[in-house]
């Protein structure tokens, strides 16, 4: 499924997220930059230890990524120059801030990503995998958060995908974009 928002093409496709050619894509981390289990342990792993290294190093210097913010990383020998590291809430109880951090994280990936002069980014379905979070309140936000970044920064993307694991997560994303789309006359 494909829309354009502003002058960028918003893809929700199904797919492993270490395999997209795009010029960064983003990895659910966690707030030490460790390395971890799912789509963490996936890009450390085609990645190979340059990332790591790089987190490191930012571990060093910042002590690691609070929730809700982002780092950038080399691609290490991913088909990509660049990872973004972001850290989504584990769900608690839904009235903890989770929904405005998991809006941070999206958000500020794609600041740190325009930052860089990125044009091309995928995301995976952050925090609902381990940390937990529902998914159909996830794919919301994660929507809403973007398409928000977009009719703000014109044009600053040409593409902005969203690769899902499995066909029933990507339904929920897609449901959820058209629902969005119904709400909305400005695209
Ligand atoms: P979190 O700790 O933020 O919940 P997870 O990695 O546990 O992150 O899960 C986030 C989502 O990423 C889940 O929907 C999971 O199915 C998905 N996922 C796992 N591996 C990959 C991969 N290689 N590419 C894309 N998505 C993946």
């Amino acid at each position: 499924m494909e829309v354009t928002i502003a002058g960028t093409k918003l893809k929700l496709l199904k797919g492993d997220i270490t395999t997209q050619k795009v010029e960064a894509i983003v990895n659910a981390a966690n707030t030490g930059l460790w390395g971890g289990s799912g789509v963490d342990g996936a890009i450390h792993r085609v990645g190979g230890p340059a990332i790591a290294e790089e987190c490191r190093r930012i571990r060093e210097e910042q002590g690691g990524c609070p929730t809700g913010q982002a780092v950038i990383t080399t691609g290490g020998l991913l088909p990509t120059c660049y990872v973004v590291h972001t850290v989504g809430p584990i769900w608690r109880s839904g009235d903890q801030g989770e929904d405005k951090l998991l809006s941070d994280a999206y958000y500020n990936s794609l600041k740190i990503a325009q930052k860089n002069k990125i044009k091309s980014i995928a995301f995976p379905s952050i925090s609902t995998g381990a940390y937990r979070f529902p998914l159909e309140r996830a794919a919301r936000i994660a929507l809403d958060t973007i398409k928000t970044f977009l009719l703000q920064n014109p044009s600053s993307f040409n593409e902005v995908r969203i690769v899902l694991y499995t066909t029933s997560i990507l339904e929920i994303y897609k449901k959820a974009l058209m629902n969005l789309l119904e709400k909305e006359q400005s695209f």
